[in-house]
């Protein structure tokens, strides 16, 4: 970068907030998926959202791309620099400018932890209900752009549902405002369109939160099944019978195994685990918890325990929540995946990846959201090994396509990002994606926003529309468009 366009960032920062040695900006170069790594130009770190325009306007001058970063927790790369890009941190940005109880709203910045949300308001008996594994060190910033969603989503929604309003500096430098503290403003849903975009649309710098009032009762409880097949069925029963569980979690062996090595949250050993939590006012718990015992009995439950204490259902919790990082105490490495399907499919689909995992020699532990129908499959694997990664790569693309043929999707919450991008034209027709792509150019017509994310291939924004015509290699076959 021109050494003149880094001093007028650094005048908008200050001295303290620019990274740019070469050691330093290492830190930055990949989130939580490390597959991916790219050095950024330099990375700022804003105290306002004065500065974050302040970044931006000079971005857009010099037609330098950039991306937000929250905490770096993302899965899909999405937060992963763009070559001869500056990265914006926005983990500094964390302030509580609201909290109306009487309205159940809160005013944040996007640096603030997920958990903090509810940490702020627990004392008066409300909390932030979307709850990614994560939410100990995510932020809010990086839920909204992802959607991201959690045990909890189940029956309250994923964070599109608790954000009402956002400031946001437009690719730009302009500041807008979408959605609002009342409900269901007039004009078309930009708040909607803006949750979810991956940080493709620009930078939220104020976020209008929805916080919920606690319930009266909340029971957790814990069925162990022989197989995850019997446990899926469950699932599909409870439903079936018009209940509607806070949360329905699965877990199978392998991923009870490294939970309890971790966290010994004194889970049943077993073929499937299920967690059922459900809350309300206490006489509809009670007798709730009594019909999800009963389904669960008859889908050949063998073991059920509800936690007694608050104690009990905090370690629950905290096993499941464990899960994915306790992985690599059964595995040197694993790949996390995220696909979805409709919940009915439940025990043909783990079926099916149990077969793949047997043919293609390579385990594959289960931890998901079962409710929601989200899977998380987690292909293990070694990288010591000669070919094993590309082969667990392959193995857990090939569950991603069986979730498509099942009608689902090949994200539920951890966003495209870098890793799915590929995956797009898998799930979409031509049509579909021009039109995300321009709903991408009117609000980013440079392409600077995280601009090598989410689409199979950029399309510039003066490109013209219209039905994708394919290279005769690909009608020959020879060729395939990722
Ligand atoms: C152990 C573990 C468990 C997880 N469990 C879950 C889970 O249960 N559910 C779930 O949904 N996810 C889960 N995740 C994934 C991840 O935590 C979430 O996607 C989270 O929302 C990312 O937040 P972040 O602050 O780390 O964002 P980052 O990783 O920093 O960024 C994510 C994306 O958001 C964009 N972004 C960040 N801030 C802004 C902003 N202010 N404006 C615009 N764009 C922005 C970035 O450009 C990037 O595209 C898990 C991750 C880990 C490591």
């Amino acid at each position: 970068m021109q050494p003149q366009i880094l001093e007028e960032l650094r005048a908008i920062v200050g001295e303290r907030w620019i990274v740019s040695s070469p050691e330093e900006l290492r830190t930055y170069e990949c989130d939580g998926l490390t597959n991916f790594r790219v050095v950024p130009s330099a990375v700022l770190l804003p105290d306002s959202t004065e500065q974050v325009q302040g970044i931006v306007r000079v971005c857009h001058r010099e037609r330098i791309p950039f991306v937000a970063r929250g905490a770096g927790t993302g899965l899909s790369g999405g937060a992963l620099p763009v070559a001869g890009g500056i990265v914006i941190g926005l983990a500094r940005m964390k302030r509580i400018f609201e909290v109306d109880l009487p309205n159940a709203r809160m005013i944040v910045e996007p640096g603030v932890i997920n958990l903090d949300v509810t940490a702020r308001v627990s004392g008066a008996g409300f909390f932030y209900a979307p709850d990614p594994s994560s939410q100990s060190v995510c932020s809010i910033g990086g839920n909204v752009a992802e959607n991201s969603g959690g045990a909890h989503c189940l029956k309250y929604g994923f964070t599109t549902t608790h954000v009402l309003g956002l400031e946001v500096v437009l690719p730009d430098g302009t500041l807008a405002h979408f959605g609002g503290k009342t409900l269901d403003a007039p004009g078309y849903d930009l708040a909607g369109v803006f949750v979810g975009s991956e940080g493709t649309l620009g930078i939220a710098t104020k976020i209008i939160l929805r916080i919920v009032k606690r319930p009266e009762r909340i029971q957790t409880l814990l069925a162990a099944f022989h197989t995850t097949n019997e446990a899926g069925a469950a699932v599909s029963g409870i439903i079936a019978a018009g209940m509607l569980p806070a949360a329905i979690e699965m877990m199978d062996t392998l991923a009870i195994q490294a939970a309890e090595a971790a966290v010994h949250a004194n889970y049943p050993a077993c073929g499937g685990l299920l967690l059922v939590e459900l809350d309300g006012p206490a006489a509809e718990v009670e007798s709730l918890i009594a019909n999800v015992d009963a389904i669960c009995r008859e889908h050949g439950a063998w073991e059920i325990r509800v936690a007694q204490t608050e104690t009990e259902r905090a370690l629950v919790w905290k096993g499941r929540k464990a899960a994915f990082a306790a992985m690599g105490r059964v595995s040197p490495n694993y790949i996390v995946q995220d696909g979805v399907i409709p919940r009915t499919a439940l025990p043909q689909i783990l079926s099916e990846i149990e077969q793949l995992s047997a043919e293609n020699g390579l385990r594959v532990a289960n931890v998901f959201h079962a409710g929601d129908g989200n899977l998380h499959p987690l292909v293990l694997y070694d990288r010591r090994i000669p070919g094993q990664e590309k082969a667990a790569e392959k193995l857990s693309e090939r569950i991603l396509e069986l979730c498509i043929e099942k009608g689902g999707s090949i994200t539920g919450e951890h966003g495209v990002g870098e890793e799915k991008k590929h995956m797009m034209s898998k799930m979409y027709a031509e049509p579909d994606l021009e039109t995300m792509q321009r709903v991408r150019c009117a609000f980013d017509p440079l392409n600077l926003s995280n601009p090598t994310k989410v689409f199979p291939r950029t399309r510039l924004c003066g490109e013209k529309p219209g039905e994708y015509v394919p290279h005769p290699l690909e009608t020959a076959g020879i060729a395939e468009r990722f």
